[in-house]
């Protein structure tokens, strides 16, 4: 059923991830708003919830495998299963580096944070999302990652982004036969701590997302997306 699904959204606790929640709970589901800082995951889930949304706190931090098998666990003693899994958090939009004299620390922690955190994530929930029957994954990527007009610039998070398009592919592949949906989004530029002022207003740049959320079960797979509309690799 569209309604009444079991998600949870990575860096939930500001920008972007945050308006998903709220979105996403505004149609119906339960929410699993996490934040790596537990106080933060209450305070802004209290807060969803007290305009009505059925949105809980848990803490989920992406670089860290035993975070992530803890919060993995309390959502199988809880549902049983995860019907919605939105790999929101990121790092590092380095607009300071060109690619030719980057610092390759700063690259790693990138890769670690926006691939490897989504992966860990992926890994570490899949049999509740396979438990779904109909399960659906975002991936939130960025134009930066299209092969197509790659530049130099912000080097770490382009090729964190696109790293995690090409893991869109593979687990989109895998999981097919559990009715499991994998698709990239990127949400457009949007005025968040990322993205800065001047950005599209956060509810536009959520909106594509939550539609990647919420596919039917004769929806796309294995595409990347902003607002609805396909984008080139
Ligand atoms: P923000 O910087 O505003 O928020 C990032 C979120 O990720 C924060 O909640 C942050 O938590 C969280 N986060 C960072 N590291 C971790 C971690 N290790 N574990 C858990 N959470 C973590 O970014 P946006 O809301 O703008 O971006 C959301 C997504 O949209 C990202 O994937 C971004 O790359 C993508 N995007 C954004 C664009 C834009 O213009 N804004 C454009 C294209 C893509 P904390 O508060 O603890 O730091």
């Amino acid at each position: 059923s569209p309604r009444g699904r079991i998600c949870l959204v990575t860096g939930a606790n500001r920008g972007i991830g945050l308006e998903v929640c709220r979105q996403l709970g505004r149609l119906g589901h339960t929410v699993l708003l996490t934040s790596r800082d537990p106080a933060s995951a209450r305070s802004r889930a209290r807060e969803l919830a007290a305009d009505g949304l059925d949105v809980q706190p848990l803490t989920l931090d992406v670089t860290d495998a035993e975070c992530i098998g803890r919060a993995a666990r309390e959502v199988e003693r809880r549902f049983g299963r995860l019907d919605v899994l939105v790999n929101n958090a990121a790092i590092t939009y380095d607009t300071w580096q060109r690619a030719g004299t980057a610092d390759l620390g700063v690259v790693g922690a990138a890769m670690d944070t926006n691939v490897y955190g989504p992966w860990r994530t992926v890994q570490a929930l899949l049999e509740l999302l396979r438990a779904s029957r109909h399960a659906r994954i975002v991936n939130v990527s960025s134009e930066a990652a299209s092969l197509t007009g790659m530049g130099g610039g912000t080097p770490a998070y382009t090729l964190s982004k696109t790293g995690l398009n090409a893991l869109t592919r593979m687990l989109a592949a895998e999981l097919r036969a559990d009715g499991i949906l994998v698709n990239a989004v990127c949400p457009g530029w949007v005025a968040t701590d990322m993205g800065g002022p001047g950005g599209r207003p956060v509810p536009e740049g959520a909106a594509g997302i939550v539609w990647a959320a919420t596919l039917p079960d004769d929806g796309p797979t294995g595409g990347f997306f902003r607002d609805t509309r396909p984008l080139p690799w």
